[in-house]
C-alpha cells in the first residue's frame, strides 16, 4: 500500500467529490428518519496541507486553493456554502487544514445518525481515530472497505449513503468495485451509492462504465470532470462520480454548479465535464 491521501488532499478531484457529498448528505437529511453513512476507504480523515507531503505536490493549490479565491455566481455560492462551512473554508485554518470525506460526513451530519468507517492502511486508519475524536455516531475500523462494506449492509435505518473511493493502485480496483457495489445494491438497492473514479485510462473507465450497466444497478448519475485534456495530460487531468439512487435535484445541482467549477479549476485546453444518466429507473 503505496498510496496515501495526504498528497492528494484537497486537489481538484477533493473538491469535486465533498462538493457532491455535501450535496448529497444535505439532500437525505431532509427527512427527519436517520441516515447511515459509510465510507469503505475514509482515509486519515484531516490533513495539514502545510505539511511536506502536502506541500510537495502541491495539488490543494489547484483545487482547494483556487476555490478560495473564486467569486462564484450567487446560486453557485449557496449550494457550495454548506461545504465551505463544513470543510472549515471560511476559517483562518483554511490553509492549514482539511478535512476529508469522512470529517466532512461527521460535521454534517446529525444526533441521531451513525458513520461507519473503514481505512486499511494503520497509520491512515490511526490519524482516522485520532481525527474522529470521541462520537458515539461513529465506529472507526482498521479493515479492508470492501470487505466491511458487504458485512454492513443494508443497515438498520435502511437509508443512508455509502461513499467508495478507492486509491486505484491495484490493476484490478475496478473489478473488486463493480463485484463490492453489486453485492451491496443487491442486498441494500435503495441506498445510495457515490463512487469516485480517477479519469487517466480512459478505455478501462469506459469499460468500467458499461461493465457498471451490465450488473443491472438501476438509477445511475455520472458526473465528470476534466482540467485540461487527459489525454494529452502526463498527471491525473480528470476524475468523475457514478451515484446510484441519486437523491431528487442533484443532477440539476450538478448543472449549475458545473460550469462555475470547470472554470476556476482549469489547467488548460480541454477542460470540460458532463452529466449523464448510466442507467434509469
Ligand atoms: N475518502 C477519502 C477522502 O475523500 O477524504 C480519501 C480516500 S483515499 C482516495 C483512499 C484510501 O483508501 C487511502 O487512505 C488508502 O490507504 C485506503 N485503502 C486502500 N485500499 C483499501 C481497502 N482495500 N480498504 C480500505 N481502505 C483502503
Amino acid at each position: 500500500m503505496n498510496y496515501r491521501h495526504i498528497y492528494h488532499a484537497g486537489n481538484f478531484a477533493d473538491v469535486l467529490k465533498h462538493i457532491f457529498l455535501t450535496r448529497a448528505l444535505i439532500y437525505l437529511m431532509r427527512k427527519e428518519a436517520p441516515l447511515r453513512y459509510f465510507d469503505t476507504h475514509a482515509g486519515a480523515g484531516l490533513y495539514k496541507i502545510d505539511r511536506d507531503e502536502a506541500e510537495r505536490t502541491g495539488e490543494w493549490s489547484e483545487g482547494v486553493g483556487r476555490m478560495l479565491a473564486a467569486a462564484p455566481p450567487q446560486s453557485v455560492q449557496d449550494l457550495l456554502a454548506p461545504w465551505f462551512e463544513a470543510a472549515g473554508l471560511n476559517s483562518e485554518n483554511a490553509r492549514t487544514l482539511y478535512p476529508g470525506s469522512p470529517v466532512l460526513a461527521q460535521r454534517l451530519l446529525r444526533r441521531d445518525d451513525r458513520l461507519m468507517l473503514s481505512e486499511l492502511h494503520p497509520a491512515d486508519a490511526k490519524m482516522l481515530t485520532r481525527a474522529i475524536g470521541r462520537d458515539k455516531r461513529v465506529k472507526a475500523i482498521n479493515i479492508d472497505g470492501y470487505v466491511a462494506l458487504n458485512a454492513w449492509a443494508p443497515p438498520l435505518e435502511r437509508r443512508g449513503l455509502v461513499l467508495i473511493d478507492p486509491p486505484f493502485e491495484a490493476p484490478d480496483e475496478f473489478t473488486r468495485l463493480l463485484a463490492a457495489l453489486d453485492s451491496a445494491w443487491r442486498k441494500w438497492p435503495t441506498g445510495t451509492y457515490m463512487i469516485w473514479y480517477p479519469r487517466k485510462d480512459l478505455p478501462a473507465v469506459g469499460r468500467f462504465k458499461s461493465d457498471l450497466v451490465k450488473t443491472g444497478v438501476r438509477r445511475m448519475l455520472c458526473i465528470e470532470q476534466d482540467v485540461e485534456d487527459v489525454a494529452a495530460s502526463q498527471t491525473l487531468a480528470g476524475s468523475g462520480l457514478v451515484i446510484v439512487n441519486p437523491p431528487f435535484g442533484l443532477e440539476d445541482e450538478a448543472r449549475t454548479i458545473l460550469p462555475f467549477l470547470t472554470q476556476t479549476l482549469a489547467r488548460g485546453p480541454g477542460a470540460s465535464w458532463r452529466v449523464d444518466w448510466l442507467a434509469g429507473e
